[in-house]
């Protein structure tokens, strides 16, 4: 059974039939995708999901996708990891990690908006699609349109990390580099959508594409155990993210999948670019838009379109938002890595280091489950630990010489940082 679906206006309510669209034209509001969850209830249980395929696509009939869509990219269900290592280092007994640095296949979380936005694109009948992007999403719409056979144009800020930009066009995309930022970038790709008649998958298609950012949600709760957890930690670009997950709790306690409990949500930026955080500290329900300047490509979105969104999501659960520096991005970068084994993109550096200042500033108690959300690859965004791991010399291939080497940089590595 599939879930009925139309579009409605956030503000005025408006209602709208599934199209191309995401302003509202009474009130220029966002509009976003209604469930109508009353078929769902009944024939989407746990076990019904639990023999689903294992992918975001388990959760297919709680998507806005055409219901005799089969879908062909198995992209989601990345593991939720517990976090023992990190979590001695910064003082919590209960932390997980939802691991979308490897989902699948482009590694960031993007693969799951850009797979339910590009089913409504081919339902709408568009041969061409594409996306403004700060890097992520230009790799998935990239991957996904090439296996669905569709032409694809992507849009990025001039100076976006030469990997996105590598990861972008080896699926065969047209990348058009434009002089100027993000914002910049995606006022553009409004105007194109309209006169070339193309899906760009995070303007005429947004509403569709932020349902996809609902499986992260599912999943975490289904991985728990079918359980809620007491906070969320997630990094913020658009706002987006933060809440579709709230979004698919609220199903899930609707479904009665899971049991009804406060979730708290902490939004992460970084301070190069902290709109949203910048409100939630200051108690402002308006975004004052930034010129971002981060090491943190992917959420450098200085005028955030579901910021406000994202603001009263974080306000009204009891939860906080921190933004980090550029250093202690790295920072967080390589405390995930050598403590879990885990390599994140600068987005993710801020995910873990706000983590850290929440268990620090004791926000977040040791024994609450939380969730830090991971959405993305270290093997991208390399640039920003450029410096961090010097060449070594080569040592010859004797015992002695290699005896020697070991003396030699034991001395030295406790003679730079003092410690192990
Ligand atoms: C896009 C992106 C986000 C944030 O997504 P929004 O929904 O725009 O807030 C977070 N992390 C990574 C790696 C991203 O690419
Ligand atoms: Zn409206």
């Amino acid at each position: 059974m599939a879930l009925a679906y139309e579009l409605r206006c956030r503000e005025c309510g408006k209602r709208y039939e599934n199209a191309p669209l995401s302003i509202c034209d009474e009130c220029f509001s966002p509009l976003e995708v209604f469930v109508d969850l009353d078929l769902a209830k009944g024939t989407v249980t746990r076990d019904s999901i639990a023999q689903g395929p294992t992918s975001m696509w388990r959760y297919q009939s709680l998507l806005p996708v055409p219901e005799d869509y089969v879908p062909t990219t198995p992209s989601g269900w990345t593991p939720l990891v517990k976090a023992p290592n990190l979590g001695a280092r910064i003082g919590a007994s209960n932390l997980y990690i939802k691991n979308d640095a490897v989902c699948m296949p482009t590694l960031s979380f993007k693969d799951r908006v850009v797979a339910v936005a590009l089913a409504n694109a081919q339902a709408f009948g568009f041969d061409t699609v594409g996306c403004s992007s700060t890097g992520n999403l230009a790799n998935a719409v990239a991957a996904h349109a090439a296996r669905l056979g569709l032409k694809t144009y992507i849009l990025v800020p001039s100076d976006l990390e030469a990997a996105k930009i590598l990861n972008t066009e080896v699926y065969g995309a047209n990348l058009v580099r434009i002089d100027g930022n993000y914002d910049h970038v995606n006022r553009l790709c409004s105007q194109i959508a309209d006169r070339f008649h193309w899906g760009f998958v995070n303007v005429n298609l947004r509403p569709y594409y932020a349902e996809g950012s609902k499986t992260v949600g599912y999943e975490i709760a289904e991985q728990l155990g079918w359980r809620l957890p007491d906070n969320i930690v997630c990094p913020m670009a658009g706002g987006s993210l933060i809440t579709k997950i709230k979004k698919a709790f609220r199903e899930l306690v609707e479904l009665g999948l899971v049991e009804d409990k406060p979730v708290r949500f902490f939004g992460a930026q970084a301070t190069g670019c902290s709109p949203i955080s910048v409100a939630v500290k200051t108690g402002a329900d308006h975004i004052d838009p930034q010129r971002p300047n981060t090491i943190a490509r992917s959420l450098a979105i200085g005028n955030p379109a579901d910021g406000v969104y994202a603001v009263r999501v974080i306000r009204q659960s009891g939860g906080w938002a921190e933004d980090v520096s550029d250093v202690e991005i790295v920072s967080g970068i390589r405390e995930l890595a050598e403590t879990e084994g885990i390599f994140t993109e600068t987005a993710g550096g801020v995910t873990t280091a706000i983590t850290a200042r929440l268990y620090a500033h004791g926000r977040i108690h040791p024994d609450e489950v939380t969730v830090s959300c991971i959405t993305g690859n270290g093997l991208k965004t390399t640039d920003a630990l450029a410096g961090c791991f010097p060449a070594k010399e080569a040592v010859r291939p004797r015992l002695v010489d290699f005896e020697e080497y070991i003396d030699r940089n034991q001395f030295a590595s406790e003679l730079v940082t003092g410690r192990k």
